[in-house]
């Protein structure tokens, strides 16, 4: 779950749009494309193991058959290649070890490289010794490439072309016969093509799924009338930060929101008026909540939920009563609401210290019970409870009148 983003409009929509918008060049708008990138880069990460290991295999089979080929002394630089191969392979093999997922995807477009260059000297070499069927070799790598090692099809692309224009430029400074030349370059272009297609279709398929898979997840997270967090988010979130509040001994801030008098609402405005209030004090609210881990939710019919981690700042103590001023200025007219025939809320905030007495639970009673009392205390007000100097009594969660 990102918290991070943008509480104002439900990330769901980014996604969204970009599905709308479509990426048939492969890119998504910048924000998007980053997490796109880490994600395939994450999901993709060990899936050139199995080849790299396979293609070691063939590097200790090529060596063999040339340490027992008679003329395996004269041939240096075929010899030099399949080293400089097998190094890279190893090295290669070993980074996939390491933990750094993104530096992993572009050393493998390097590794790739440098073992095309390899391949493409001991390929020559082999050709010219009138061994042509190394050149197999030249269209398995070009193959790995494009659809086995994981790459993403720009630099696929980048890497296929590059490679493949230094085998055949060598191969004709090399002096390869005219004929074997033109069907080898016949060879790598359909490679190349077919490759390139199937790159293309499998990252433009993941994409997609990226995409949608998002979408369902912010759904999930949502409630659909206000574009808030529910209260299962809600719920996830808190256990989390809690413990991170825990761990180090940072507070953390519940406050509970509750509209007052909203059942009178609905009853002299109807529910569709009563949905579009709710609309606008959940606007009110989330614009309030912009740093990463704070977040707004809606904890359940008329009431919102806000978590707030840090230390009681200044913006920490008179977010509150700027919120209750907030939604007093919106303006909404409300006959039954006695004393200021205005849409109000009341707001019960509990500001907690790290404690090994204390539960989550009884964070959000001591939130509860604030908000009770604002209720009791007539209405369109902010009490503030802080843990260290109120003792929550145990027990069911009260239900507020
Ligand atoms: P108090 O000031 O004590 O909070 O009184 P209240 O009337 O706001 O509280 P009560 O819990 O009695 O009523 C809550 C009302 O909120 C009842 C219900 O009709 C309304 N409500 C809850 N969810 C929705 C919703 O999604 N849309 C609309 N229009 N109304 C809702
Ligand atoms: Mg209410
Ligand atoms: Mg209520």
């Amino acid at each position: 779950m990102d918290f991070s983003a943008n509480h104002r409009r439900a990330p769901a929509t980014l996604y969204e749009d970009q599905l709308r918008m479509g990426f048939g060049a492969l890119r998504f708008t910048d924000f998007l494309e980053r997490e796109f990138r880490e994600s395939y880069a994450q999901e993709n990460y060990q899936k050139s193991r199995l080849v790299l290991a396979m293609c070691a295999i063939v590097v200790m089979f090529v060596t063999v058959v040339q340490a027992l080929s008679p003329s395996s002394e004269d041939n240096n630089l075929t010899n030099m290649g399949l080293v400089a191969m097998g190094l890279m392979i190893i090295g290669t093999l070993i980074m996939s070890y390491l933990d750094r997922r993104v530096l992993y995807h572009s050393f493998i477009v390097v590794s790739g490289l440098c073992i095309g260059i390899a391949g493409t000297i001991i390929d020559v070499q082999a050709s010219l010794a009138g061994q042509g069927y190394y050149f197999a070799g030249q269209i398995g790598w070009t193959f790995i490439m494009w659809s086995m090692l994981g790459l993403l099809f720009a630099p696929a692309a980048a890497l296929c072309f590059l490679v493949s224009i230094i085998y055949l430029g060598s191969a004709t400074f090399m002096g390869l016969p005219g004929e074997q030349l033109f069907f080898e370059g016949f060879m790598l272009l359909n490679v190349n093509l077919l490759g390139g297609y199937s790159c293309y279709k499998i990252e433009y398929s993941s994409r997609r799924t990226f995409l949608e898979s998002r979408i369902l997840n912010q759904l999930a997270e949502r409630d659909g009338l206000t574009g808030l967090y529910n209260r299962r988010a809600f719920d996830q979130h808190m256990e989390r930060i809690w413990r991170q509040s825990r761990r180090e001994n940072v507070p953390i801030t519940v406050m509970f929101v509750d509209i007052d008098h909203f059942k009178a609402y609905n009853d002299m405005y109807g529910h569709q008026a009563g949905d579009d209030a709710l609309k606008q004090v959940a606007s009110v609210i989330s614009s309030a909540v912009q740093r990463p881990l704070d977040i707004a939710a809606r904890y359940g019919g008329e009431e919102f939920a806000l978590l707030l981690y840090g230390p009681a700042t200044d913006y920490v103590t008179s977010l509150p009563e700027m919120l209750r001023e907030d939604v007093l200025a919106l303006g909404t007219a409300h006959d039954g609401a006695t004393a200021t025939k205005l849409l109000t809320i009341s707001i019960g905030v509990a500001i907690v210290s790290p404690d090994a007495e204390r539960s989550q639970a009884g964070a959000i009673q001591m939130a509860d019970e604030a908000l009770y009392k604002a209720k009791e205390d007539g209405r369109n007000r902010v009490v503030v409870r802080y843990s260290t100097t109120t003792d929550v009594e145990t027990g069911r969660f009260r239900k507020h009148a």
